[in-house]
């Protein structure tokens, strides 16, 4: 069966990166028979310009009917100042996009590149070996809350208010697909909140704890409070294994995580919801990262945490886990090989732009397939 893939690249490195993730998807249809539909279309700045808004009617009709969605990053400065107020357009295309396929697990997985790891901020001892996925809740929470917004107060001071909120279905959904993604890994979930000091984060642990006992006594389960968390990730990484928290806790703590990774350039996620019609999940495949202004349009930009994503296309949407570990390893062979894009390379050592690094996985392609 034809597999619908809808790419929205975005603004600034968005383009760059998706670009390179879209040769690979080529390689696996032309090496690997995989039959695949890929159309484009845009979203964010981008769309702005075009349509004036984010995200249109039809780029969301488009995503709702494809088999899953690869976005590159979307903003920068030229759009910042429409993002204030309460209207629909205070909010990203991206964001928008999110609510809209109702995508409520984010799968962000960290891992220490054996290549990277002597190239890493932290200690090599420290990270080495560190492998865990953080499971944010994506569509709930501060991001979405209301009230919000910025008001004027009568003395001439204004007023901004976001407003943190969850249901037990929200948490529950999201702690479920926690539990299921630690039973298929070493059985290990933090669940982190700070319910010391949020009503929301004393009915997250209520909730997870119960469930836990429910359904999932198998699971070894750790309650941890979010900034615990946030200290542990740089102490000792390896304790993870999933990691379940908060649309904003999951937002924080995963950019901090990036740099076991070495950069935020490395890092892919996919967006999951409940299966559509035809019995698949409603898909959003995107790198961490934002559109980085400051280095858009100079092939600089590390394409491998789109090109990673692609990993997590195949092995979340299409159930091609040999695939995807056959990419995952055409990554770390790259790395292994010397390729380093400006973000990842020690002071003074030589540089690949991203077109080079999209170069860098096929080749590794080729010499394994
Ligand atoms: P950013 O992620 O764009 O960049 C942060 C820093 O990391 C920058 O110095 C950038 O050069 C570097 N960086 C990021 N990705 C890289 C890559 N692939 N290779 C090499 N270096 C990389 O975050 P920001 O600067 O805070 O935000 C810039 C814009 O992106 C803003 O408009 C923001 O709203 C938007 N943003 C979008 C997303 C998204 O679309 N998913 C996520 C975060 C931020």
């Amino acid at each position: 069966m034809t597999f619908h893939l809808l790419i929205l690249p975005g603004d600034g490195i968005g383009l760059e990166v998706t670009a390179q993730a879209r040769r690979v998807l080529d390689w696996f249809a032309s090496h690997r028979g995989l039959d695949i539909e890929i159309e484009e279309g845009l979203i964010g700045g981008a769309s702005h310009d075009r349509h004036g808004t984010f995200l249109t009617e039809e780029t969301k009709a488009r995503a709702r009917a494809a088999d899953a969605v690869l976005i590159g990053a979307e903003g920068g400065p030229k759009w910042a100042h429409l993002r204030t107020g309460s209207g629909p357009e205070a909010r990203s295309g991206l964001i928008r996009l999110r609510r809209e396929l109702d995508v409520y697990a984010n799968l962000r997985p960290i891992r220490a590149f054996d290549a990277l790891a002597g190239d890493s901020p932290l200690k090599a001892e420290v990270i080495r070996g560190t492998d865990f996925v953080i499971l944010r809740e994506l569509t709930g929470g501060v991001y979405f809350g209301e009230p919000r917004g910025i008001e004027d107060l009568p003395d001439g001071s204004r007023r901004a208010v976001d407003t943190q909120v969850y249901t037990t279905p929200e948490i529950t959904r999201v702690a479920r697909a926690a539990f299921e993604l630690a039973r298929r890994r070493a059985g290990r979930l933090h669940s982190v909140e700070k319910s010391n000091v949020m009503q929301t984060g004393v009915l997250w642990r209520q909730e997870v704890q119960r469930l836990h006992q429910a359904e999932f006594a198998d699971v070894a389960l750790d309650n941890m409070l979010a900034d615990n968390c946030a200290m542990q990730l740089i102490r000792d990484p390896r304790q993870f294994d999933v990691i379940v928290t908060d649309n904003l806790f999951g937002d924080l703590l995963s950019d901090g995580a990036a740099m076991i990774a070495g950069s935020l350039g490395m890092l892919p996620s996919a967006s999951l919801g409940k299966p559509n019609a035809s019995g698949r999940r409603q898909a959003i495949y995107e790198p961490v990262h934002g559109s980085a202004p400051d280095i858009a349009g100079q092939n600089v930009a590390n394409p491998l945490g789109a090109i990673l994503s692609i990993a997590m296309l195949l092995r979340h949407s299409l159930d091609l886990e040999a695939e995807a570990v056959l990419l995952e390893g055409a990554v770390e062979a790259a790395l292994a090989s010397g390729l380093r894009s400006a973000d990842i390379a020690r002071p003074g050592a030589a540089t690949v732009g991203t077109r080079a690094m999209g170069d860098g996985v096929l080749a590794a392609l080729e010499a394994a397939a």
